[in-house]
């Protein structure tokens, strides 16, 4: 609670102690849990607006700590940002979801797609092409199942530099994706700027689309625009029934979300297709 009032300011508030304590507890746990292997890939489903298939799925980082219990991401994310340990974390997600598809692909599993959220760090450390190329001959993998989701705001840092490297990683056969499309700023302005494949649409605008007018309006708008200019679109956080009806009748490409699968371990969601390929 705010307890401070005008003439009552305390320049370190205990709000203010325990986010530095919480910052700097999960700093220090971060790297060791990294060593001890107590992070993993958790899947989601992508489905196919049209044929209600499951297309491929998004990576989601997740942490079980021996003392701290799960992390979500929404608290250990923005620390791993700040202190640079995003780098070496996004590292082995990036390796982890190459050995995953290499995995597929001896099991005969070659068409599911995966992708990966890449942080500004990582797309901005200038060091990116040189890994993923590195990885991609490590594992032996096909460039063309990976996505790489960035961010509006990680890609308008410097928007000349990201377009240089979305080429080169298109060149690659990478497949690459705007997320939270329509929650940053100028995202008319690099649709034309940048050579991207996919967008997503923010689950802010999805939630309330019954409901919402406006939000209605803005995927129905940002559907055809993406479409026109040879993109596809994938909405995020889909968690019912009418939601997904509306998306396919103004023939959004694909959906995420609750409705159909929550984020899952490896394992799982290997059964999850399994289950789905039943006739
Ligand atoms: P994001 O990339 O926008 O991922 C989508 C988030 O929405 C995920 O949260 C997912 O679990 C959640 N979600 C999916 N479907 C639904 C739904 O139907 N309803 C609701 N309410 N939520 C849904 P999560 O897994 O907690 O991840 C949060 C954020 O953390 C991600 O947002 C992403 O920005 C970041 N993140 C996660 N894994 C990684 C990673 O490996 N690297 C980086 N750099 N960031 C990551
Ligand atoms: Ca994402
Ligand atoms: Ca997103
Ligand atoms: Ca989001």
């Amino acid at each position: 609670a705010k307890r401070e009032g005008r003439g009552n300011f305390q320049f370190f508030s205990p709000e203010m102690n325990a986010a530095t304590h919480e910052h700097l507890l999960l700093e220090n746990r971060m790297w060791g849990a990294l060593h001890a292997e107590d992070f993993e890939l958790y899947l989601q489903a992508q489905v196919s607006l049209d044929t209600g298939r499951v297309i491929g799925a998004e990576v989601l980082l997740r942490w079980h700590d021996t003392e701290l219990g799960s992390v979500e991401p929404s608290r250990f994310i923005p620390v791993a940002e700040e202190s640079g340990m995003i780098v070496p974390l996004g590292d082995w997600v990036l390796g982890q979801t190459m050995a995953l598809l290499a995995q597929w692909q001896r099991e005969g599993l070659d068409e599911l797609r995966l992708a990966v959220n890449l942080s500004a760090r990582q797309f901005s450390g200038g060091t990116l092409l040189a890994r993923l190329d590195e990885l991609v001959a490590h594992h032996g993998i096909d460039p063309s199942l990976m996505e790489l989701e960035i961010t509006e705001t990680a890609a308008m840092r410097d928007p000349e530099n990201t377009r240089q490297l979305l080429r080169q990683l298109r060149a690659r056969g990478f497949k690459l994706a705007i997320d939270d499309f329509g929650t940053g700023y100028s995202s008319l302005a690099y649709l034309k700027l940048f050579a991207i494949d996919r967008i997503k649409i923010d689950r802010g605008f999805v939630q309330d689309i019954e409901h919402n007018p406006n939000d209605a309006v803005i995927v129905a708008a940002t559907i055809g625009l993406a479409h026109s200019l040879g993109l596809t679109v994938v909405a995020e956080g889909v968690e019912t029934q009418a939601q997904w009806g509306f998306l396919r009748d103004k023939h959004g490409d694909e959906a995420q979300g609750y409705l159909f699968s929550r984020p899952m371990p490896a394992a799982d969601f290997r059964e999850f297709i399994r289950l789905q390929v039943q006739p």
